[in-house]
């Protein structure tokens, strides 16, 4: 469906998508740029995405009524959580373009699934995940405690509805991971290994209806408690054999998935007593990724762009790469001083800084640890560009 055109019932080109956070506003503002009008379906009067779109449909996510608007108004649809519910995705399916698809997402929502699928393309994708065990019973449970000590340390993750490293335990002993397989509700689980990582990175591939398949280059990412807090992506952030394999691995996911859609294909690099360390695969995310935002600002498309692309069928350019980029994340912490006491950040100073652009999802509400908006800061000169990033995170303090 090319943008700006008008069918004979005097529709425009509409493209939906199933949630109105940050990514879906993200996603509506690259679609609107190109010239389509947009929908978003997400309950919240108040969601960032709704907030810019053309028409916004406020129901649940599987609200039937709410779903046959969106298909009224859109000529194709995709989503920006991964927890939106596989069936809504599946009804829209009926009568839409949906990418990604409700199976694609139903795997990246379950880790278990996810798991396994890593494993299955580990010939192709060239490497593996950390070593876990699925506890789904108690019965599970207690073979894991009397045979697996080799996982402890490690970290108990809720099999659904886990990010920001929410829903996860880490454990220590056997006495600790019993108690909080209770405390996680003793639901569906995988008990991972805690591996010594060395950095963490992601890689973004876009795949098309048609399987043509671009990326952008792996990016080096630092979470602080469980959270992203910055992206670095410029030459020499990864080193260059590791960079080359995460992406080689990440392709090879999408194209062993018949994935279409922006797909974001996470890593652990661990010591392996190599001099580049060892790749291990992490998890997935069926669409952009807070990952991928310096994209926006540092290369010729961005990953929504690329997301655009791919679900309304128009051709996939290879992205490039113009600026060095470093991201960080502004969580609501940054909206309360040292006493706890709201204030404004010094946007005079962050907005003074030479190649700083500054995004804001219009969350009225700033909590701690809440994604409000980033901060990208971009250059030519890596240098340059980590010298800004300093200053930019002391005046944001
Ligand atoms: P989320 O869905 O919250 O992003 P992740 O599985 O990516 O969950 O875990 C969040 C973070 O916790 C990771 O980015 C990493 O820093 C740390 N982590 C997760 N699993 C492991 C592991 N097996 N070993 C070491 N660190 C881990
Ligand atoms: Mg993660």
């Amino acid at each position: 469906v090319f943008p700006g055109t008008v069918d004979a019932a005097g529709r425009r080109a509409t493209l939906g998508v199933m949630g109105g956070g940050q990514l879906g506003r993200m996603f509506v503002h690259a679609a609107q740029r190109l010239g389509y009008f947009t929908a978003v379906l997400d309950p919240d009067a108040q969601s960032p995405a709704g907030l810019v779109s053309h028409h916004h449909v406020r129901t649940g996510y599987d609200d039937p009524a709410g779903l046959a608007q969106l298909t009224e108004l859109c000529q194709a649809i995709t989503t920006e959580f991964e927890n939106v519910p596989a069936q809504a995705l599946q009804t829209l399916a009926q009568t839409r373009p949906v990418a990604p698809g409700a199976a694609m997402v139903g795997i990246a929502q379950d880790r278990i699934e996810e798991k396994a699928h890593f494993a299955a393309c580990a010939d192709i994708s060239g490497v593996t995940c950390a070593p876990y065990a699925v506890i789904e019973t108690p019965g599970q449970l207690q073979a894991v405690l009397d045979e697996r000590a080799d996982l402890l340390p490690g970290i108990l993750k809720t099999a659904r509805l886990g990010y920001d490293g929410k829903g996860q335990v880490r454990v220590r002993t056997a006495e600790e991971l019993a108690a909080a397989w209770a405390e996680l509700g003793s639901a569906a689980c995988v008990l991972e290994k805690m591996l010594p990582l060395s950095a963490e990175c992601s890689v973004l591939v876009a795949r098309g209806w048609d399987g043509q398949v671009v990326s952008f280059a792996p990016q080096r990412n630092v979470h602080v408690a469980g959270i992203l807090a910055v992206t670095h992506a410029y030459e020499g952030a990864l080193p260059p054999v590791l960079a080359d394999r995460a992406r080689e691995a990440a392709v090879a996911v999408a194209q062993h998935l018949g994935y279409v859609g922006v797909l974001c294909v996470e890593f652990f690099v661990v010591d392996d007593g190599t001099e580049h360390g060892g790749l291990v695969v992490n998890e997935m995310a069926p669409r952009p990724h807070n990952s991928g935002h310096y994209t926006i600002d540092a290369c010729d498309a961005s990953q929504f762009d690329l997301q655009v692309h791919a679900m309304a069928g128009l051709p996939l350019p290879q992205p490039r790469q113009h600026s060095a980029a470093i991201m960080l994340n502004l969580l609501g912490d940054v909206w309360f001083d040292a006493d706890g006491q709201q204030r404004q950040p010094d946007w005079q100073t962050v907005l003074s800084l030479p190649g700083a652009h500054l995004h804001l999802y219009g969350k009225v509400q700033a909590r701690v640890g809440r994604k409000m908006g980033h901060l990208n800061i971009t250059g030519l000169d890596v240098a340059t560009v980590k010298n800004v990033a300093r200053r930019a995170a002391d005046v944001l303090g």
